[in-house]
């Protein structure tokens, strides 16, 4: 893929000034797709992503000017570094370009080498705005993950269960939570290390993961070496088959200690909002504690089993 700070795009309805432009800049690397005016510009910019639009003042249709000010107001997802390319206009205009929301002008007839250090400030702009918003990623990635588990964290799920229930609301849809917990998970840390606790919740976490639907089902870290499932639109008969399943691929989890191989079992709490048209939905906090009921039955009932009910 090209890099993104090489596309460019270039409107200029003079077509020797355009060509010329172009195999210039092609020459340097740069990818670069010609268009006639502002509209045809806009055009392009809905469907492909450019990071620098070089752009002539007057053009038919839609001139520069009305091309920056387009492009600040439909505010991309990535920023467009935008450079006026001016002919005989006067320096008015090419003002006026630049409070339109233009970054940086060059004269015509352009000079190539002022032209590429233009450039190079461009890329420079676009570098660090591609750095910022990575940084945010994983700020906003780090923000709802557990550290050690991976898995997403409480404050996540709290959120995601408030836009899953208000979405089951709308459609009148089920929805389901599984809350579980390892079995006398402290004698695992007495017995093995707490190092050895640590991988043991890692691999749970990977291995519930591993047994739900990837982009539509959620698993969070509860608490300690508690766990709670989303699922979406999925009824009692589904969530039993699911919660049994987890069961019992956590059942069959291996782990090496000094002393031999070991294995854990877990509790599992399970609670289905049935979808209702017309009824009022339960509010979060009893749903969860219903779900809190039923591991708490799951561990009385003696452990590594399911409890589950609807509501
Ligand atoms: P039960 O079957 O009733 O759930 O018994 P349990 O031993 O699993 O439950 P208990 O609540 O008594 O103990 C939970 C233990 O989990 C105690 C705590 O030290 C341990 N724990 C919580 N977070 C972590 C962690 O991040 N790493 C490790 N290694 N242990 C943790
Ligand atoms: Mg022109
Ligand atoms: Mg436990
Ligand atoms: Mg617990």
């Amino acid at each position: 893929m090209t890099d993104p700070c090489l596309k460019v795009l270039f409107a200029e309805d003079e077509k020797i000034q355009a060509v010329w432009l172009q195999s210039l800049l092609e020459n340097y690397g740069y990818s670069v797709e010609w268009v006639t005016n502002g509209l045809q510009a806009l055009d392009r910019l809905a469907k492909d992503r450019f990071s620098i639009v070089m752009t002539d003042l007057m053009m038919p249709e839609m001139n520069g000017i009305e091309l920056c000010q387009a492009i600040r107001k439909l505010q991309y997802s990535h920023y467009i570094y935008i450079i006026i390319v001016t002919g005989k206009e006067g320096k008015e205009e090419l003002i006026s370009g630049i409070y339109a929301g233009a970054d940086d002008f060059i004269n015509k007839p352009v000079d190539e080498k002022e032209l590429f250090a233009r450039l190079k400030t461009a890329r420079r702009i676009l570098e660090m705005e591609q750095t910022l918003v990575d940084q945010y990623k994983e700020i906003s990635l780090l923000s709802v993950t557990d550290p050690l588990t991976k898995t997403y964290n409480r404050r996540f799920f709290t959120e995601q269960l408030q836009s899953e229930m208000a979405r089951c609301v709308r459609y009148s849809h089920d929805l389901t939570l599984i809350l579980c917990d390892i079995d006398h998970f402290k004698a695992v840390n007495d017995t093995y290390g707490h190092q050895m606790g640590d991988l043991v919740l890692q691999e749970f976490a990977d291995c519930l993961n591993r047994g739900i639907r990837q982009e539509v089902d959620y698993v969070a870290r509860y608490g300690g070496e508690e766990f709670i499932v989303i699922l979406p639109e999925t009824g009692c008969e589904d969530a039993l088959t699911c919660s049994e399943r987890l069961r019992q691929e956590v059942s069959k989890l291996s782990f090496l200690s000094e002393s031999g191989p070991f294995g854990i079992t877990a509790s599992f709490g399970t609670v289905t909002v049935k979808g209702r048209a017309g009824r009022d939905y339960p509010d979060v906090d009893i749903l969860l504690k219903a779900t809190d009921d039923n591991l708490y039955q799951a561990k009385k009932q003696g452990r590594n089993c399911c409890v589950c009910s609807k509501i």
